[in-house]
């Protein structure tokens, strides 16, 4: 399974990028992981790759994690789409796509469905665990059971016990990086440090870390993510700094 990163930036794209969006390659589709702006490159990436389903998973609303659906319009009639949210998120979701938020050509594009996911073991084909995890709105960490392999995507959130159940044992944990290498946590702005992340992927004995979501105020160079992948190798050598662009193989 390969995992492409479509954006890694937290809050705003700046030079360094998109806001996050991941897309992990599975037998006839893609799982989308958060719609910031990176989610603008999914189509061509859809159609590079020659899938036509997409089932993207919003963590929460905040626009760096869901501004993209905005060009939902690129995707093309005869793509499926279908956008899974907690329960809670749904009316807004739906309005969030729709005028005056997001223009509906005339012209048809692809098929899009609104789902509700709920807290705990969501079955899809595959299957889907969510959690809460700590922020500053409610936002959800998720773990994918995928033929045999266990991703976590756990990201805006302070340290949590919700990380490490997710997390636990997985081959990948995708987390974010919202605070400068050496920070202490701030429960007004709950996110992680690379040093934190590390910590919770240590914990869950998860086997490998993506840090992502790196914020673009605090993060405008491609120097200060390698500081930051080199603060988490510290204290969990199978961490690795994300950048739009990357693709990565589990
Ligand atoms: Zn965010």
């Amino acid at each position: 399974m390969r995992i492409h990163f479509l954006g890694t930036n937290g809050w705003f794209p700046s030079r360094m990028g998109n806001t996050v969006c991941a897309a992990i390659g599975w037998r006839d589709r893609l799982l989308v992981l958060d719609a910031g702006d990176g989610f603008s490159k999914l189509a061509p990436l859809m159609a590079k790759l020659r899938v036509r389903k997409a089932d993207v998973f919003l963590s929460h609303l905040h626009l760096d994690h869901a501004i993209g659906l905005h060009s939902l319009p690129l995707m093309p009639k005869g793509f499926e789409i279908r956008i899974f949210a907690h329960k809670s998120y749904l009316r807004a979701l739906k309005q969030l796509i729709a005028h005056p938020y997001t223009a509906t050509p005339e012209e048809e594009f692809a098929k899009v469905k609104l789902l509700p996911l709920k807290t705990g073991c969501n079955r899809l084909p595959y299957s889907v665990q969510l959690l809460p995890l700590k922020h500053a709105d409610p936002c959800f960490g998720m773990r994918f059971e995928l033929d045999g392999k266990a991703v976590a995507y756990c990201t805006d959130t302070g340290t949590c016990k919700n990380i490490s159940r997710l997390a636990n044992g997985a081959d990948l944990l995708i987390t974010e990086c919202g605070l400068l290498p050496g920070s202490s946590p701030n429960n007004a702005w709950p996110h992680l440090s690379p040093e934190m992340a590390a910590g919770e992927a240590k914990k869950a004995g998860a086997h490998r870390l993506i840090l992502s979501h790196f914020d673009a105020n605090k993060y405008p160079s491609p120097t200060l993510r390698k500081r930051a992948q080199k603060a988490a190798r510290k204290i969990f050598p199978q961490a690795i700094a994300a950048e739009d662009g990357m693709e990565f193989e589990i």
